[in-house]
């Protein structure tokens, strides 16, 4: 259980309010560029003596950050978060969304939870890890895009792994109110053309109708659905707020007019699955489902066709709480009620690369992504003391 209560948190430092404030201040949404953000911290850091290396999107606009703190041999720990945050268009905020306002304890500002406060701590204390006198090298991993399918970490973990940089672990800093999470779902996105043929709908045996095809299976991907949602077992793991895979149609698309046989349709589906559960098997099975369909829409239509994509996939994360990183986001944190997130991470992908991977940040997923988001003084204030701490057990050399 959670002995936070125990230990009084003071105030969050003024060296770290004055970071907080400074990344909030560069507008980093995820469609424009986030290299205001990511040359300065390379700017910052160089000035420290450290040698950031930078990995650039094929625009060039946007680019990922990754930095060694120290110089010890043994294998380091990466403090892990994204540069980039979600839009405000549309939004009524009460304040600048990109001028850092403290007001009631709180700092408002786009990206103050979703998670500029986790970036600037271990900024910060960069200066501090670079004095530890540790084996143990500190790595700081910002990446860009993430809150448009955690696309940008990839190149950087691609990086990582070609450069033979084998770290120990990685604290990924999404918010979860300062709760170490080892568990969140796969995320996988597919699409599906129906081609048939068009035909006048008095005469609906001369066509094919995509529609008709497309709503077989979206039903099919309904009933495997439903079947994920009865075949839920007792996890020793802590429970998703939705405990098992949900598979779901998102859009659709098809059809011309009432008259006609439609030809064309389209649809997007997607698959939130559990640790355990694999996409693949889903996804072939689905297609197992359509292809019993083909033989009689070829009957009328011999080029009639169902097409698959997937589109995109971010790896669930699925730690143990034994595992030495999630033992360790505990003992700093000093919360040992163990956590599993709905929404989708950068650890997922970490941990595909081998990476043991927690998850572990202030504030509140509650308050990402909404106007007037933003982190408690109190929240900033246990991030720096679990980093503080952090310095404190790196071993000694
Ligand atoms: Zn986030």
């Amino acid at each position: 259980m959670s002995d936070n209560q125990s230990d009084q948190i003071g105030a969050p430092s003024a060296d770290l309010l004055a970071m907080i404030e400074r990344l909030i201040a560069f507008p980093t949404v995820s469609r424009d560029s986030n290299l205001g953000l990511i040359e300065w911290t390379r700017d910052y850091l160089q000035n420290l003596g450290v040698k950031p290396r930078l990995i650039y999107d094929k625009t060039e606009k946007k680019a990922n950050l990754f930095a060694t703190l120290g110089e010890g041999k043994k294998p380091g720990l990466i403090l892990s978060g994204h540069t980039d945050v979600v839009p405000v268009d549309g939004q009524a905020w009460d304040t600048d969304p990109f001028k850092a306002t403290i007001k009631d304890g709180k700092i408002f500002g786009r990206g103050a939870a979703d998670m500029k406060s986790y970036i600037a701590t271990a900024l910060t204390l960069a200066p501090r890890f670079l004095d530890a006198v540790t084996d143990t090298p500190m790595h700081l991993a910002l990446s860009y895009d993430e809150e448009v399918g955690c696309l940008g970490v990839r190149s950087l973990i691609a990086d990582l792994v070609e450069s033979g940089v084998r770290p120990a672990g990685c604290i990924v800093g999404e918010p979860t109110l300062m709760q170490p999470v080892i568990a969140h779902k796969g995320t996988h996105r597919f699409r599906c053309c129906v081609t048939g043929r068009e035909a006048h709908s008095s005469y609906t045996t001369h066509g094919v109708n995509a529609v008709e095809y497309a709503a077989r299976i979206i039903v099919y991907i309904r009933q495997i659905a439903d079947r994920m949602a009865r075949s839920v077992t007792p996890s020793p793991l802590p429970a998703f707020t939705v405990p098992y895979t949900t598979l779901q149609t998102g859009v659709v698309h098809g059809g011309l007019a009432s008259n006609i046989v439609p030809k064309q349709c389209e649809f997007l589906f997607e698959a939130r699955t559990t640790p355990g559960i694999f996409a693949e098997a889903l996804y072939n099975e689905v297609q197992e489902f359509a292809a019993t369909l083909l033989p009689e829409m070829r009957n009328v239509e011999p080029n009639a066709a169902i097409d698959f994509e997937w589109l995109a996939s971010a790896p669930g994360l699925d730690m143990r709480v034994e595992d030495p990183i999630v033992q360790l986001a505990a003992t700093l944190a000093r919360n040992h009620s163990y956590g599993a997130v709905s929404y989708g991470t950068e650890a997922g992908l970490f941990q595909a690369a081998g990476i043991p991977t927690v998850v572990c940040g202030p504030g509140s997923i509650e308050e990402a992504h909404r106007p007037n988001e933003f982190v408690s003084l109190e929240q900033v204030a246990q991030c720096e003391a679990f980093m503080l701490r952090l310095l404190e057990i790196l071993p000694t050399r």
